[in-house]
């Protein structure tokens, strides 16, 4: 089995006073995705926040590379992790190879470097090759979403979290960028993906965690997971 990255446990989180987040566990492996299943407000998005350093942690405990995360969230950058936000906009005026560049500047890369790491992203993903020298704002809604990931990427991650990407997309695109995120697996990095689009994102996960209410109902391999059991897990008994 892969090297642990990130593993999440009994984490309790919230907003100040308030407590969104009472006990949600989940593991990352590298080369893997773990999908991140639950209904509207379960607290997906307050987890990852947790996770990104943007939350603080008030109970359980957030581990990275098998020690306590505890550095500011952009030292969390730094040590590779990145974080596409849901909602994520581009810079729609910039062009795409603008974009890029922009998301490799915490890496303090010399011109060749960064010439290189765009060059890697235009591999992954052919389209934003193709376009590189047109504005964000003239590619599809789909495509924009792969300049995002394609952005976080170019801080050369070992950990990718995303946040609904398939957030607005028509389904046909939604497949395709659980197609691409999936194809991003053989670079080696893992990723945390949270979804709505349930069956699409189960069908790309090595590890699937369902949160209801602040806490993991179900939590293990994806091929272990039946879709009795994902039911039960955002419904209650079936
Ligand atoms: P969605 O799919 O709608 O994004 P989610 O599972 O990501 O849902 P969260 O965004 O984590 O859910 O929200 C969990 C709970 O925390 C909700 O009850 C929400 O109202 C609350 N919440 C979110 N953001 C804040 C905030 N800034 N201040 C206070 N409460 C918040």
């Amino acid at each position: 089995m892969s090297d642990v990255l990130l593993e999440v446990s009994a984490l309790r989180t919230g907003y100040g006073d308030l407590t969104v987040v009472r006990d949600v566990s989940l593991t990352v492996r590298s080369g893997e995705i773990t999908v991140l299943l639950g209904r509207n407000g379960a607290g997906k998005t307050t987890t990852l926040r947790a996770i990104t350093g943007l939350n603080r942690v008030t109970g359980g405990s957030v581990s990275y590379l098998g020690a306590p995360l505890a550095d500011a969230p952009h030292k969390r950058v730094a040590r590779g992790i990145s974080y596409v936000q849901e909602g994520k906009k581009v810079f729609r005026e910039l062009t795409i190879e603008q974009n890029l560049i922009l998301g490799g500047f915490s890496r303090r890369l010399g011109k060749r470097g960064l010439a290189s790491s765009v060059d890697e992203i235009y591999q992954l993903f052919p389209i934003l090759g193709s376009k590189r020298a047109l504005p964000a704002a003239s590619m599809s809604g789909g495509q924009q979403q792969m300049l995002a990931i394609g952005q976080a990427l170019m801080a050369k991650p070992k950990l990718l979290i995303l946040d609904e990407p398939s957030q607005g997309l028509a389904p046909v695109i939604v497949k395709e960028v659980m197609e691409r995120v999936h194809e991003l697996k053989a670079t080696g990095i893992g990723i945390l993906l949270v979804e709505q689009a349930v069956q699409e994102s189960v069908a790309i996960a090595d590890e699937v965690a369902v949160i209801e209410m602040g806490r993991t109902t179900l939590a293990g391999a994806a091929a272990d997971v039946s879709l009795e059991d994902l039911q039960r897990a955002y419904f209650g008994a079936v």
